[in-house]
């Protein structure tokens, strides 16, 4: 019989309960207890969703309070000294690691967080030394598998493997300079060992170790820590299902297909082309091979008629007992469920699976596979034909103007008008600006004040005219504040927007829009990513209302600001049935009208955010270019249809640029600010080692974190990257937006970056 599988679950609960269980937690508003509490009726519902959809291989022990990273760290004990010695209970330091912790006589700064592979999950990256003090704090994989056995269902515990998590590792300041985080790998096995062994003995019958590094090229070089580990753990553990997802294995097939392992779980969503080179491996083992066939990354229905006949040559090959129809990864990067959309059309809602009906599609494919004759799984069958070839139908229609202007792109549109050097002399005559100007990267707090406000007006309790007189007073309050602490060049603050995509996908066309289909990003964050569903075009300009008035009201340059066209892409779930590099281009045309408009309304420097071109990057190497080139041109067509005089921002978070450090400079933004404060100099020096030309914004704290910095500990920052970067050359500003944070911790922190501009201009 082919078994379904999910190989993860949403974390939030359908009605975000888990959350805002966390957030009442940090804000002291309910005891650990009652997050606790809160967390296992979320777990139980998961479980009990996913039984009830008839998969047969339910997982547990991804479920987390923060992020499963950061669970494995906790319970490995690779803890930080910092975090220790305050008198904190474990889950405080839990958090603590994970957002910082500033209370009575405790200041440390959160954990650096990086982005999960290409997806915009971010996890809180463990830190490691030889000197790492490895201990099996808890095992929560055990843990959670007896909970949910407690209710009755018995499920496969998932566990983060040894390889991939020491990977994601960085070394920790007290780690010898060519210390490498996987040379733990002899000193972790025995705790993995330990915590294998207590899940068999607890009966679990299979563990899901998931190891992602292998779909990149990095993959290869760990072969032999990966025949070393599996050596050890296969004898101990319950059957191991080595799962990989994102991407294709390749060459790392080979020797991981050889490894002592029980299944191996191969991701056909990203990689179909990698089931016949698998099939052909795996047939000569005894290996069980789970399908990754039902997208865990995007939210359209399964074509059920195409996985079933793609599984069907698996089944051929290797036998019904041999092949696992499964999700392609986690759920986690999908919402619960289309069950409360009420807001979509039928016509669209008939497009669409989130999570659970995701689930329903596994036990379908696998039924099916397996024979079934059950009436209702042949009638999902055929209500999933319907429904694809209705959707295959409206994927038929275009929008012929924006396909035509599209083809029509030429080079000269991608090109400013002069050299970077000849703007710079131009703009610093127009702007005006000092050295050092300090200035943010656009958001201010989102206030309760401001999400009452949205809410009333989406649900009609005050007008349009209601809710503008609002923004703008918002808008007055931000910029005033801004001169009043003397930041050289302002933003309007933002206050208009949900969401830096979700807005800017609902003042376009071609976007659909869920009510409740919140996505991780980090931690309690969470986003409602649109959905793009058609060719996309900009029917009104979008922000020049708002950053014309915020302009209107100062004497002070105002830095218009919108979402690039690369981020609004790879932070909306895309269509599937045209190129992204086609949906790249459609929205950076809709956006360079906005950024011209916004010219012609005096707004003399525009900033077009672009946080999310590292982490769109493809996992394999050989699959970079062609993504560069439309990437980069696509925000190079967004930009450069201004004169001279306008000086282009662009931002990004979390970026290594190491490696395509050609393609950052190629964007030829006048400036770029950065998320620096958290990552030694590495970055900075990046910009260096490549003699960055164009001018460049460091951010000098982490705003992730409610704690306040410094004002010495922001200009010793300041101080050490000037040590690299040539002053004429830096802005100074914030990590990224301040939408999340509180004001209180806004005006202090912002007053102390103010001062340490000040404090530089005196110095250089
Ligand atoms: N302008 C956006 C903001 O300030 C940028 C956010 C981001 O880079 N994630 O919120
Ligand atoms: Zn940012």
């Amino acid at each position: 019989m082919v078994l379904s599988s999910v190989l993860g679950f949403p974390r939030i609960g359908a009605n975000r309960e888990v959350k805002k269980a966390v957030e009442a937690y940090w804000a002291g508003k309910i005891s650990a207890d009652d997050l606790t509490k809160a967390a296992a009726n979320v777990k139980k519902a998961s479980w009990t969703g996913l039984k009830e959809a008839k998969v047969d291989l339910v997982p547990s022990g991804e479920f987390s309070l923060y992020d499963h990273v950061l669970d494995h760290s906790a319970a490995f004990n690779v803890i930080p000294k910092r975090y220790l010695g305050h008198d904190l209970s474990p889950l405080d330091i839990y958090f603590a690691m994970g957002r910082g912790r500033q209370t009575k006589g405790v200041d440390v700064p959160a954990c650096e967080m990086k982005k999960w592979f290409d997806s915009n999950y971010h996890f809180v990256v463990p830190e490691f030394s030889e000197s790492t003090d490895f201990k099996l704090n808890f095992n929560k994989p055990v843990e959670e598998f007896n909970e949910a056995k407690a209710l009755g269902i018995q499920t496969r515990p998932v566990v983060l493997g040894p390889v991939t998590y020491l990977w994601l590792g960085k070394a920790a300041k007290d780690a010898s300079p060519d210390f490498t985080p996987t040379s733990l790998l002899p000193k972790i096995l025995p705790l993995y060992k330990q915590l294998l062994t207590e899940l068999k003995a607890a009966g679990a019958e299979w563990v899901q170790v998931d190891e992602p590094v292998l779909v990149l090229d990095t993959g290869l070089q760990f072969e032999s820590q990966f025949n070393t580990a599996y050596a050890e753990l296969a004898p101990v553990a319950p059957k191991i299902l080595l799962t990989t997802y994102f991407g294709r294995l390749d060459a790392n097939l080979n020797f991981a297909a050889k490894l002592p392992i029980a299944g191996l779980h191969i991701d056909l969503d990203r990689a179909p082309a990698q089931l016949e080179p698998t099939i052909t491996v795996v047939k000569s083992t005894s290996l069980v091979l789970s399908l990754g066939l039902v997208s865990g990354r995007n939210i359209w229905k399964t074509d059920l008629s195409a996985a079933i006949k793609a599984s069907q040559t698996a089944v051929d090959a290797l036998g019904a007992d041999r092949v696992i129809a499964a999700t392609s990864s986690s759920l986690l990067h999908t919402p619960v469920t289309l069950a409360s959309e009420e807001k979509l059309t039928p016509e669209q809602k008939d497009w669409f699976s989130f999570a659970l009906e995701k689930a329903k599609e596994v036990h379908v494919i696998a039924a099916i596979l397996s024979g079934s004759q059950d009436s209702s799984v042949s009638e999902a069958l055929e209500a999933n034909r319907t429904s694809i070839a209705k959707r295959r139908e409206f994927e038929h229609t275009s929008n012929d103007a924006v396909r035509k202007r599209v083809a029509a792109i030429t080079p000269d549109q991608l090109e400013r008008k002069s050299s970077f050097a000849v703007r710079q002399e131009i703009q610093k005559k127009k702007l005006n600006l000092p050295k050092f100007p300090a200035t943010t990267i656009g958001s201010f707090p989102q206030t309760k004040e401001i999400r009452t406000a949205r809410a009333k007006l989406g649900k009609g309790e005050i007008t349009e005219e209601e809710y503008e007189n609002f923004i703008k007073k918002e808008i007055e309050r931000i910029v005033a504040f801004q001169e009043r602490i003397g930041l050289d060049l302002l933003v309007h603050g933002e206050p208009e927007r949900n969401d830096m995509v979700q807005y800017f996908g609902e003042q376009l066309d071609g976007f659909a829009f869920t009510q409740n289909g919140w996505v991780q990003s980090y931690g309690s964050r969470y986003v409602r990513p649109p959905i793009i569903v058609s060719d996309i075009s900009r029917p009104h300009p979008i922000t020049v209302k708002w950053c014309g008035y915020a302009q209107s009201v100062t004497k002070k340059p105002m830095k218009g600001m919108m979402t690039g066209p690369v981020t609004m892409l790879n932070w909306s779930f895309p269509r599937a049935d045209v190129s992204r590099e086609l949906q790249s281009k459609q929205l950076a045309l809709a956006l360079r009208d906005e950024v011209i408009d916004l010219e012609k309304a005096g707004i003399q420097a525009i900033q077009v955010d672009e946080p999310a071109i590292r982490e769109g990057l493809p996992l394999r190497r050989v699959d970079w270019d062609p993504y560069l080139t439309w990437a980069i041109d696509s925000f190079r067509l967004a930009t450069a249809g201004v004169s001279d005089s306008t000086q282009t921002h662009s931002h990004f978070c979390y970026s290594d640029f190491d490696d395509i450090f050609p393609s950052i400079q190629r964007l030829d933004a006048d400036v770029i600010s950065i998320e620096a404060s958290k990552s030694d100099m590495k970055l900075i020096k990046t910009f260096q080692h490549y003699g960055y030309a164009n001018q460049i914004g460091p951010g000098v704290y982490d705003i992730h974190s409610p704690r306040v910095p410094g004002g010495e500990e922001i200009q010793q920052r300041l101080g050490s990257m000037l040590q690299f970067l040539p002053d004429s050359l830096l802005f100074v500003n914030p990590d990224c937006g301040l939408k999340t944070r509180g004001w209180k911790e806004t005006e202090a922190s912002l007053i102390n970056l103010v001062n340490a501009a000040k404090w530089a201009r005196q110095q250089y």
